[in-house]
Parts: structure tokens; C-alpha cells; sequence
């Protein structure tokens, strides 16, 4: 599970009002990275920003250890156009006519037009393709038919006129379909499904798999393509030899080196297993990787390689292409260690049915780390958490792996907009609460999320994977699970008691009125006017807030108030407020347990999808005054190798692309493994 949305907290509540000290620290921390490029934000462009992020204590590695991190940024890049081709069949064929035209194009490069081409273009490289990151609608270019045929004819670049066409036209216009009346699989234009392949089909083709130990279920589907072939549905597997094999092959090249300098044995190991699975697409592999990589916890470098997240596969089988390379946060990890010490009192003293709770909570691990690299799925817009893996099994026998990527946290936190904040607030106490506890308020909840909230409850005996039950609502309730437990906890004086806060009653107000205000107001901002709600964590920040509102209106828990024509929420009791989102938690844990598709779909439906259309419109009014752009991404730092007379690496330098298109350039041309179709 990742945590890539969350960060619309940051933009609307401001919860990472940057704090004096730790960002003293981390200065003192890195003197000679990226010498003048300092200033934050790298560029600003439609709905988008993109930013920048140091390696603080890069220096403090060994030269060994800068290898390991310099070989696996590699291998992430190298799989780069993977997760292009997996998001759209065309994006790769779009991609480098873009290129081309962007590179080659002679003539007037003042004209509206050519601007437009311009946020055309860095719009479909921050997306890694033509649809929208996070909406998934796909991105309607600024200019004309007409402009771009000229363009194509006047640089001599060749596009498939189908393709180009789709660019304008109707076609493929959403990444990922959860609607089912329109097919899930029919309405998605994500590259996952060979034309023509129904949801049922899919249903019965791995309904027939069956793992060899059913305790132990093999991730079937996760890395391949599903068509028919002969009239026959088969999985075109990638892998070295298979489908993006190429890349693939490249991948394993530079795993291969990081396996030479790797800091421990099971790290060594569980890295020779991840090679074995890329050469072979052998699914069982994959498990024991993942199971190998869960227990190498002692090294300081440590990676995600592969194909993960499910949430673009409306099926929810498919994962996409993925890497993201941390070194470990030290000081923060102690604090967080802390928590995972006591889950089993949270799971404890968790407001589950007795049923649902888990007698040994194990081996939940949580750390602050800091990223060296980032690609896939997971660049430029990044999770700021991360945990793995995913599948339940593995989860319970062996534990997971929780990080927080704090130098990505801390990037947003110095670009943050703290006028959007004062906007939206309903009182100078909220605010005041916001900026003094909001930004710890907001690290400790996603520590709680990931740590506590993601290993809590378990499933009752012989229900399935939640895929299989709850399918397409099972990320976006087990999303609102973990948030609902990090909400219980906050407020508990065990985290005052663990030394996590020195007033854990101000940081929890501050939590939820920034929750609440995030999940019935300010999230509204990404929305485009007259659309549903759709994405996975936007849902259930929204039907978390909406059902406690609804529930406790009788006893004016939230009260919605309205000045001079604009919305606020205010928060009269927040001790009840707790007591609702420990019986939502309660319910939305027995929701999984018993795999009850019904009430998890009238849940989310009913709360998380429609938005009123009067505070939608309002939301976006008065949104207007603030030139921040809704959506954040990266650049990455650039890792320059310098060798010796033998080759051999002697030092490496970190430094900054000079710009957001420099990079993408960079990358197209030197980790453009794949053909255009594949
Ligand atoms: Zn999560």
C-alpha cells in the first residue's frame, strides 16, 4: 500500500508547517548538495508542480554503500518505460513523436500554440502517459488538431494517425474505469487486458488457479499481460525473454552489481531471489522474495523493485512497474520504533469486535528513510509511505516493511502553501492548533496508519484476500481502515505515556480538524467540476469525514457553519468525534473480516462518491486565489559516478537536473529500453 495521496493533506491543511529545528539539521547536514539549485520548486505547469529533494547525510555513507544506492537507482530507471507502456498501449509510440517534435521543432516557439505543446508534453511526462496521474481522465491538450499535424509534417515526425487521432477524440478517455456498469476492464484504457476481454472471463480464468499450499496464495496475475491468443486467454508474462524483456534484462544487470556490494547476506539473498523472479516470471519467486526481502531488515540501503501497487488494474491483479531507493532515516526511525514496540497493545485496546483481533501482531516495522531514487509508478508524483508487501499471507506470518520517505515529506513541507490554510480554517483557534501541532499531528497519523493501522484485524477464518470480496472497494476501504485507527489512536494518551508528543490532546484536535476539513472541503480543489469522486484515498477521506458527520449530527458533533456565503466545519466535540471514528473503525474491520461486499459497497457509495455540487463549486471559487498547483511531483537527484583509470568507481557526487524537461530527456534517451509496441 502506498500512501501517494495523502499528500493532499499537506496542500490543504498545511500539516507540514515546516518545523525550525529539523530543518536546521538536515541543512547542517548536507553542505555540497546540488550547490545553487536550493530553491524548492523547479517548476510550476497546469495543475501541477514540480519539486526538488536532497539526499541529507549522503556523505556519511561509505563508498560501498553509495555504490549499492547508485546501482539500484539504476536498475529503477531502467524499467522507466515499462510502466509507460503498462499505463497506455500508445504512451511509448506518444511519447517519442512528443519528443521528437519537442527536440527538432524549428519554427515559432513564441506562439500560444507552441506553449501549449509545451505543458502538453511535461503534463504527459509528469503523468508517465496521456492520462491524468491521479484523475486518470485522459489530458486534453491546449492546441488544435490542425497545429499538430503541422508540427508532425514540419518535423518530419512519424505518428500512427489513429494514434494521433486518439489524442483529441473520445477514445480511451479514462486510465482506470471503477464504474462496473461500464465494464470495468471496457471503460479502462490501462495496457493490462488484450481487447475484447470481459470482467467475467477474467474472474473465471483465475478463479481455475489454484496455489499449492491455499494458505500461502500465489499473487496470480501480478506480473502479466492477460489476452486471447487462438481464442484462448493466456498471460503474456514480463520477464527477461517475455514481454519487456528488454528492460527487463537491463534491470537484472544492475541488480546484479548490487548484489556484489550488498551489505548483508539476506539482503544479498533476497536480491539473488528478485533476479531469479525477473528471469523467470515464476510467481512462486516472487513470494519467497518477498518473504526473503521482509526479513533483511539490518542494512541501511534498502529498495522497491518490481511490480506492486494493483491500484491502476481495475481488477485489481496487475501490478505497475515500480522503484523507489531509501537510506535509512536513523533518528526518526528510533521514535517510530517505538510504536511498533506496542502494537499489540493498540491491537489490544483496538475498538475491533474481539473476533477481528489479532492475538500476536507481528513483526510490524516502521521507518523514516531517505530517498535516493525514484522511478515507475513511483516518479515524478511519489507515495510519501510506503508499506510492503502487499499480500495478506506474508503480512501475517512474516510482518511487512513500513517507511516514511521523510526528505520527500520535508521538500513538501518548505514548498507548502500556508495561505490556502488560513482560507479554509473555520476559526483563528483552528489555525493557530494547525500550525503549532498540525505537521507532527500529520506524521504521527501516518505512523499510526502504517504501523498499527495496516497490521491490525484479522481475516475471519476461509474469507478471501480482499480482492477477491470486496473487490473494486477493497483498496479505498482498507485505506480508510488505517486511517481510522490512526484517528482512534491519536487521541489516546498512550502516545503522550510512549513520549511521542508532549500533548497528545492538542495534536490530536489539530489531526482532526485538519481530517475532517481535508475530507469534506479542501480534497474537493482536485476535483473537476461535476465529477464523482474516484480515486481509492480521496474516497475514503471522504466517506471516513461524511459518515462521522452524518452520525454525529444529532449531538452537533461537527457542526457545518456558513459566513458570508462560504462553508467551514467546526469541531464542537472531539471526544465524541473519537467514540465515531472508533464504531467506523469497528464496522469498516468487520467489513473485511467477513468479506461483506454489500456494506462495503453501500459505505463508499454512499458516503465517498458524490459530492455536493454547491461546495464543490464554492470549494474551487474560492481555491482561485491560490497560485499552488494541486498536484506535486519530483525531479531526482542525479548520481554522477567517478571512476578511475580501471573503471572502477571511486567517488560518487550527487547533483541536480538543471530542469524538469532536461530530466525526462535525459531519461527517454538513456533508459529507453522498450520498442514503441509491445
Ligand atoms: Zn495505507
Amino acid at each position: 500500500m502506498n500512501l501517494k495521496t495523502w499528500i493532499s493533506f499537506s496542500l490543504a491543511c498545511g500539516l507540514f508547517f515546516s518545523c525550525a529545528d529539523e530543518k536546521k539539521e538536515s541543512q547542517e547536514k548536507k553542505p555540497e548538495v546540488a550547490e545553487k539549485k536550493t530553491d524548492h520548486v523547479v517548476e510550476q505547469f497546469a495543475d501541477l508542480r514540480v519539486l526538488r529533494y536532497q539526499i541529507p547525510g549522503w556523505e556519511n555513507l561509505t563508498l560501498k554503500e553509495q555504490k549499492l544506492v547508485y546501482y539500484l537507482t539504476q536498475a529503477g530507471l531502467s524499467g522507466r518505460d515499462i510502466m509507460w507502456d503498462q499505463n497506455y498501449r500508445h504512451n511509448l509510440a506518444i511519447r517519442e513523436a512528443l519528443e521528437h517534435i519537442y527536440t527538432t521543432y524549428q519554427g515559432d516557439k513564441s506562439s500560444k500554440d507552441w506553449k501549449a505543446f509545451e505543458v502538453y508534453l511535461k503534463r504527459v511526462w509528469f503523468s508517465n502517459g496521456i492520462h491524468h496521474h491521479y484523475s486518470n481522465d485522459k489530458i486534453m491538450p491546449g492546441f488544435e488538431k490542425a497545429y499538430f499535424d503541422k508540427l508532425l509534417d514540419e518535423t518530419g515526425t512519424v505518428l500512427d494517425r489513429t494514434i494521433a487521432e486518439v489524442l483529441f477524440n473520445d477514445a480511451d478517455a479514462k486510465k482506470v474505469n471503477l464504474d462496473a456498469s461500464k465494464g470495468l476492464i471496457k471503460g479502462s484504457a490501462v495496457n493490462f487486458y488484450g481487447p475484447g476481454i470481459s470482467d467475467d472471463e477474467v474472474d473465471a480464468f483465475y478463479a481455475k488457479m489454484k496455489s499449492p499450499d491455499p494458505a500461502k496464495p500465489l499473487s496470480f496475475g501480478l506480473n502479466s499481460k492477460l489476452v486471447r491468443e487462438d481464442g484462448k486467454l493466456v498471460e503474456k508474462v514480463w520477464k527477461s525473454g517475455g514481454m519487456y524483456g528488454a528492460a527487463i534484462d537491463e534491470i537484472i544487470g544492475w541488480l546484479e552489481k548490487a548484489q556484489e556490494v550488498a551489505e548483508n547476506e539476506k539482503q544479498g539473498k533476497a536480491l539473488g531471489l528478485l533476479i531469479g523472479y525477473y528471469r523467470s516470471g515464476d510467481l512462486q519467486k516472487w513470494d519467497d522474495y518477498n518473504v526473503a526481502w521482509t526479513e533483511a531488515t539490518e542494512g541501511n540501503i534498502d529498495y522497491i523493485n518490481s511490480f506492486i501497487e494493483v491500484y491502476n488494474d481495475p481488477k485489481g491483479y496487475r501490478g505497475s512497474y515500480e522503484s523507489i531507493v531509501q537510506i535509512k532515516d536513523f533518528e526518526m526511525s528510533a521514535k517510530m520504533e517505538v510504536l511498533a514496540h506496542h502494537a499489540q497493545w493498540f491491537e489490544d485496546h483496538a475498538p475491533l469486535m474481539p473476533e477481528h483481533k489479532k492475538e500476536n501482531v507481528v513483526g510490524v516495522s516502521y521507518k523514516t528513510v531517505i530517498v535516493a531514487g525514484e522511478a515507475g509508478d513511483a516518479s515524478p508524483s511519489t507515495p510519501i509511505g510506503v508499506n510492503l508487501p502487499n499480500a495478506n499471507w506474508i503480512r501475517t506470518a512474516h510482518g511487512s516493511k513500513s517507511v516514511s520517505l521523510g526528505n520527500i515529506i520535508e521538500a513538501y513541507n518548505n514548498a507548502g502553501s500556508g495561505d490556502r490554510l488560513k482560507e479554509f480554517v473555520n476559526d483563528k483557534e483552528e489555525l493557530e492548533l494547525a500550525r503549532a501541532y498540525g505537521q507532527l499531528g500529520g506524521k504521527l497519523h501516518t505512523a499510526l496508519h502504517e504501523v498499527i493501522g495496516h497490521a491490525s484485524g484479522k481475516l475471519n477464518p476461509g474469507v478471501g484476500e480482499t480482492k477477491e470480496t470486496l473487490k473494486n472497494y477493497a483498496s479505498t476501504l482498507e485505506e480508510g481502515r488505517a486511517d481510522l485507527v490512526g484517528l482512534y489512536f491519536i487521541m489516546d494518551p498512550k502516545i503522550q505515556e510512549l513520549g511521542l508528543v508532549d500533548d497528545y490532546r492538542k495534536v490530536a484536535m489539530a489531526e482532526y480538524d485538519g481530517y475532517i476539513r481535508n475530507g469534506l472541503l479542501t480534497q474537493l480543489i482536485r476535483l473537476e467540476p461535476g465529477k464523482d469522486v474516484e480515486e481509492a484515498h480521496m474516497r475514503n477521506r471522504q466517506w471516513v469525514s461524511a459518515w462521522v458527520y452524518e452520525k454525529g449530527k444529532k449531538d452537533n458533533v461537527i457542526e457545518q457553519v456558513k459566513r458570508n456565503g462560504m462553508t467551514y466545519y467546526n469541531i464542537n466535540d472531539y471526544d465524541k468525534l473519537r467514540e465515531l471514528f472508533g464504531q467506523l473503525l469497528r464496522e469498516t474491520q468487520r467489513i473485511k473480516s467477513e468479506g461483506d461486499y454489500e456494506a462495503a459497497k453501500a459505505l463508499v457509495e454512499g458516503y465517498g462518491v458524490k459530492v455536493d455540487q454547491d461546495i464543490h463549486r464554492e470549494v474551487l471559487e474560492r481555491n482561485k486565489a491560490f497560485k499552488s498547483a494541486s498536484y506535486s511531483g519530483f525531479v531526482n537527484p542525479v548520481l554522477v559516478p567517478e571512476t578511475d583509470e580501471a573503471g572502477e568507481i571511486t567517488a560518487i557526487r550527487v547533483t541536480q537536473p538543471e530542469s524538469f524537461e532536461q530530466q525526462m530527456l535525459w531519461y527517454s534517451e538513456n533508459y529507453g529500453f522498450l520498442p514503441v509496441e509491445n
